[in-house]
């Protein structure tokens, strides 16, 4: 409004100046040489206007002509750049559906077109993955490590390759070289620490798990316990006994509920003759998780103990878990091994009402053995064929069973994934539910 305001004031002082100016008297006589012109002043002013005007639009058409090259580059440019993005999508939902042809000819397409290797070595890569074409894939990746921007993504892949085909020590060099680059990065912390794990630099991964679980880029849950589970591999690995109890006892501190640390410590301390420490921390973690092997190490501490004593003894270290299997189980065979026949069919009776898993038909079997029924001695082994199994050592990644424990899981390599449980869940809750055998309650 104050635009139109302002322009219809110029447009009137253009008219009243254009009046005034007609309205003067006098003329303008031009000579020069044999030439004369003779004229009223606005009109000379109207033909110096006039002149003006065709002189600006004839600078105008000589300007744009002189810029004409570059605009036409320009716009074939931006026409390049449309059509190169243009092939890049082709290219990535070929990839998408499986093409690996034609996803390499539009990567290549597209790289002629827009000239910016990293973004169509990404889609080089995922055409060569699609056609397992494994050399090729490094190929590209080595390529893209020269790229700052692409270097963290292809040092990735090159971590999974190398992995992939077994060349822990080349996947390690690489997951450094990614952490170095993305110290921040969750995925190169785990990649990092996985393969320090597998390679057994046990050092190396404690100071990274400290480094992370301080930065809180590691949950505090898990870092506690990969610690844990780091610092018994540590601690099975020292040359020193002293040292070796107290990283057993670090890690016992740390996971209560990670029976091999408490059975290191226990076996640490008692050499040392520190038997009662021993036997506290062996209780301290039955209650966190009863495990067969803690009253193994906790009868071992006194071994000189009569078997009725030892008896009493494993009655102090089930105290918080008194109900739990393993305590019964536990107790069971102290009697057993202390001929108290009676005491120890009272401790499985509670766990032969389901199905009653290899050890406690086997102990049965002992008992009625100790007692002099062969026949149901015999029944009892019998049973114990078919009877649900007790938990082991299992791996969460791939189910593997394992007697003892280890860090790593001896199949697959995994980390902290060995867990204490029935192996083949499935199978042994069907054998709960059977019907029940025609064998009589002993
Ligand atoms: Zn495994």
């Amino acid at each position: 409004m104050i635009r139109f305001l302002v322009y219809l004031g110029l447009l009137g002082l253009a008219v009243a100046g254009a009046v005034w100016l007609a309205d003067q008297p006098g003329g303008v006589v031009v000579d020069w040489q044999d030439w004369r012109l003779e004229t009223s002043v606005p009109v000379l002013l109207g033909g110096v206007l006039a002149f003006g005007v065709l002189l600006a639009l004839a600078l105008g058409v000589l300007r744009f002509l002189g810029r004409a090259p570059s605009i036409l580059a320009r716009a074939r440019r931006e026409r390049r750049r449309v059509m190169g993005y243009q092939a890049l999508t082709r290219g990535l939902v070929a990839v998408a559906s499986g093409d690996a042809a034609e996803a390499r000819s539009l990567a290549k397409r597209a790289e002629a077109l827009l000239g910016d290797p990293p973004l169509t070595r990404l889609l080089l890569v995922q055409a060569a993955q699609l056609d397992r074409d494994l050399p090729e894939v490094e190929r590209q990746l080595e390529a893209m490590l020269e790229t700052s921007e692409t270097a963290p993504l292809a040092l990735r892949g090159l971590i999974r390759q190398a992995s992939e085909r077994g060349d822990l020590p080349a996947a390690l060099g690489h997951a450094r070289r990614a952490y170095e680059l993305r110290p921040g990065a969750e995925w190169a912390i785990e990649a990092l620490f996985g393969l320090l794990a597998k390679t057994a630099n046990w050092s190396e991964a404690h100071a990274l798990l400290d480094r992370a679980a301080k930065r809180g880029l590691v949950e505090r849950e898990t870092a506690r316990h990969r610690r844990a589970a780091v610092l018994v591999e540590l601690a099975r690995a020292s040359a020193t006994a002293d040292h070796a109890r107290s990283l057993f006892e670090k890690a016992h501190e740390l996971a209560p509920d990670l029976a091999p640390a408490a059975m290191g410590a226990a076996r640490k301390l008692g050499e040392a003759g520190k038997t009662g420490k021993a036997e506290r921390i062996l209780e301290r973690a039955w209650s966190a998780m009863p495990h067969p092997g803690l009253a193994k190490s906790y009868l071992a501490l006194k071994p000189d103990q009569d078997n009725v004593r030892q008896v009493l003894r494993l009655e102090k270290l089930v105290a918080a878990r008194p109900d739990h299997p393993e305590s019964r189980l536990a107790l069971a065979e102290a009697s057993l091994a202390a001929r108290l026949w009676g005491p120890a069919r009272g401790h499985l009776t509670p766990l032969l009402e389901d199905a009653p898993s290899l050890r406690a038909c086997r102990l049965m079997a002992a008992i009625a053995e100790g007692e002099g029924q062969a026949e149901r001695a015999r029944q009892w082994l019998d049973r114990a064929l078919a009877a649900p199994p007790d938990p082991v050592w299992l791996c969460r990644a791939c189910g593997t069973a394992s007697l003892d424990w280890q860090a790593l899981c001896p199949r697959c390599g995994g980390f902290d994934s060995l867990v204490y449980d029935v192996p083949f869940r499935a199978l042994s809750s069907l054998a709960s539910t059977a019907p029940p055998e025609a064998l009589p309650a002993p």
